[in-house]
This record gives C-alpha cells, structure tokens and sequence, in this order.
C-alpha cells in the first residue's frame, strides 16, 4: 500500500500549471496572475482636484482678499479659462486642475457668492490636488506574476485600461458519483436507496477552491455504463473525479474500467485511515481520482489530494493548507496496528496555551455530520497506536487560506 506522503507525491509530480490565456477580469478572481503586470500609464491619469470647491492659485490668497470666480469645472470636463491672478474657477472632485491654478480650497472652507469667493481660514499652496502619477507612475510593477487576485488588484488592472489578464484557467473537473443505490436530493428514496450527496459535496469543494466543477449524470454499476461516462468526462474535462466503485466488490468497475482503458495507474489503496481504497490513474495526460463512495472519505480524499493538485494546475505558490500542533481535548486509540495514518475530524479553537483539538465525535467513514463541525484534520502518524489527552497532534486548519 502507498503511503500518505507517497500518494501526494505523485499526484502532485503528474501535474502542471495548465498555460496561462487572458481571461476578462470578471473571470480572474482569486486566481494568482501568471505575469507580471507593469502599468503602461501613469494613475492619476491627470492632475485633478480632490473636493468640491474652488481652484485658484494658492499665493493669491491673503487675509481679506475676494476673488473672481470665472466658471465652473465638473468631473468629466476640460475647464475653458484659466486660472490667472486674482481669479478661481468652481471645482468638482476629480475634475481636471485648470491650467494656472495649483491649490483647491474645499466649498465649505469658504464664504462665496454666485462669481465671487473669500478665505476665512488661511490655505496651504497644493492642498486638495491629486497630482498625475502620484499613485503609479508608468512602468511601476503593480503587480508580481503569482499574486492572487483580490477585489483590489482587479480594480487597479481596470484603472490602468486592462480589462483582460492572464491567468491560467481553472481546471474543468468532472464530478460523478456511481452506485444503483443512489438517488437524486429531491427524489424520496425507494427501498435500500439513499440520497446522492458525494455529488453536491464534492462539486462545492471543487467551486470553493476556484475550479469549475462539472456535475455529471450518475453512473450506474455496470462495466459499460462506467466506460461510457468515463470516455465522456475526459472529453470534456481536464480532471475526472469518480466516487464510489472504486473498491473490488462485485459491483466495483471503475478500476477495471480505468485499466481496460489504458490508464496508467499512479497507486491504489493508500495506507490511511478513512478512505483505503483511493486510487489515481492517468489517461491522455489527465489525472482521473477514483474516490472511495463513502461520503467522509469522499470529501477527505477532495481536501487533501485533489485541493493541492487542481491548486497546482492554477498556478499557486502555496499548494497546502496551514499546518499546527494542537493539544488533542480527547484520548484515541487505533483499534490494532495497522499502519495507516488516520485523519481524524477535529474541532479547534485557540486557547491561551495553544491550539486544542477535539474530536467531531464518531469518527466512521459515513458519519458526514462529523465533516459538518470540523474545522481541521488531525494527521495522525501510521506507527502511532493511542494518542493521550492532553497530547500533541498535528493537524491540517481545514478553513484557512493557504496563502495565509
Ligand atoms: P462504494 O465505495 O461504492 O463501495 O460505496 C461505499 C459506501 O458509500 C456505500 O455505503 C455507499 O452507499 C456509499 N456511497 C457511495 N456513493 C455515495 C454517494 N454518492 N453519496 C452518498 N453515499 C454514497
Ligand atoms: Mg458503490
């Protein structure tokens, strides 16, 4: 059996940063650029006024002094007049300065009538303007290839007349689940059946971690009807995540239908504790993961193999979620050697001395509800038997951005 380590290993070894195309900006969300962005003009684009109020030139302001208002100049227009001494033209925030002029005095720092204005309070030349440039002069790097694209960074991209970005796409991921017992969330499920819910968990895994998760019609367990769907997924999609089947009962024909298709298989069964039966294979270049059906194991297998390698072929540095030392609140034991890591759900929370871990509660592999109150896996080593109250454990911070 493969390891843990081992198993990432080579999943992350067979895959690679997907080419980076332009995408429109509204696509580019929290994806790491691809290159680095030089601003090809300068921001402000112009030297403009900062308030509403008065443009003049800040030496003709002295105690007592009224000057000439010419006109008004609004946002989005070019004033006609100067400013020359003895002069001011009304103002409007992000109206270009007029020639002459150098300082605006804000309308309520002023007495003024409908072609006249005076200074109560003295004013500092300059004051109230934005000058050209003052923000990015042209060919400042605004941005580094690989950081991640936050609302500001896409706000910045669209100042600077970039509407488009390069960025490397997000990975188009098939999400099928098989089993003949499996029915839809609105359907009411006959004898033996149960509701489908690897299908909407995996897919909101694969949206929550900025790929595009393409739901795929359920798969019966039958030889052809798991080929057929299998052939379609990678026509389509650049990863393929399978659930269930994966094992070798009876009615287990992803396995065998992956390795009648030619797909090289990276390992299968990987020595941990849930979800066994994992197993990886490529075809045409694409990573196809066969994940075990059960629904912990399930969303597991997504967290700590799938997020890392879909996070790759986007271009992040940082592949991994946070890891810590937390005090575990709980005994556990293995039932017997076995030489598996168990990954168990935990609840954390910090604490003045530190980070302390409990276990969600029964740990099977189908108690979902366990999943719902984890904030964090609890990685414990294959030679470990029992873990004390009270003792260190490491674990994975299931709800913290890798990049943090
Ligand atoms: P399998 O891996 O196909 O042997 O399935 C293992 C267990 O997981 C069985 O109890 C299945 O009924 C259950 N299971 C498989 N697929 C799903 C699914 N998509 N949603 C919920 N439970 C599932
Ligand atoms: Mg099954």
């Amino acid at each position: 059996m493969t390891t843990y380590a081992e198993a990432l290993r080579q999943i992350l070894e067979q895959t690679a940063p997907m080419p980076p195309a332009p995408k429109p900006l509204a696509e580019a969300l929290g994806l790491p650029v691809a290159e680095d962005i030089l601003a090809q003009e300068a921001l402000p684009p112009f030297t403009n006024s900062a308030m509403d109020g008065f443009a003049l030139r800040g030496v003709d302001i002295l105690p007592g002094v009224r000057l000439k208002v010419l006109g008004t100049v609004a946002a989005g227009q070019v004033a006609e007049q100067n400013v020359v001494a003895g002069t001011a033209l009304r103002i409007m925030t992000g109206a270009p300065l007029p020639e002459g002029a150098d300082t605006v005095v804000p309308l309520e720092h002023t007495n003024h009538g409908e072609d006249w204005v005076e200074f109560p309070k003295p004013v500092k030349t300059g004051s109230n303007v934005r000058l050209a440039g003052e923000d990015i002069q042209p060919g400042t790097r605004v941005l580094e290839a690989g950081t991640i694209l936050n609302p500001a960074a896409i706000g910045v991209l669209a100042s600077l007349g970039l509407d488009r970005v390069a960025v490397r796409p997000r990975p188009r991921v098939a999400v099928m689940s098989t089993g003949n017992e499996l029915v839809d969330a609105s359907q009411k499920p006959g004898p033996g059946q149960i509701r489908d819910s690897n299908n909407p968990g995996l897919c909101a895994q694969i949206t929550a971690l900025g790929a595009c998760a393409q739901p795929f019609p359920r798969v019966r367990d039958t030889r052809e009807a798991v080929e057929a769907a299998v052939r379609e997924a990678l026509a389509t999609c650049d990863v393929l995540l399978t659930t269930g089947g994966v094992s070798e009962g009876d009615y287990d024909f992803v396995k065998v239908v992956l390795e009648e298709l030619g797909a090289s298989k990276l390992f299968w069964k990987v020595a941990q504790k849930p979800g066994g039966p994992f197993g990886v294979w490529s075809l045409n270049g694409k990573l196809i993961f066969g994940i075990p059906g059960n629904p912990v194991p399930a969303m597991v297998m997504v967290e700590e193999y799938v997020r890392p390698a879909l996070r790759k072929m986007m271009g992040f540095q940082t592949l991994f979620r946070p890891e810590r030392q937390a005090i575990l609140e709980d005994a556990w034991k293995k039932g017997k050697p076995d030489g598996k890591i168990h990954i168990l759900r935990v609840m954390l929370r910090e604490e003045p001395d530190g980070l302390h871990a409990r276990l969600t509660g029964p740990q099977g592999s189908g108690v979902l509800s366990s999943m719902l109150l984890a904030n964090g896996l609890a990685m414990v080593g294959a030679d470990t038997l029992e873990v004390q109250k009270g003792s260190s454990v490491l674990v994975h911070l299931t709800e913290e951005p890798e990049d943090h």
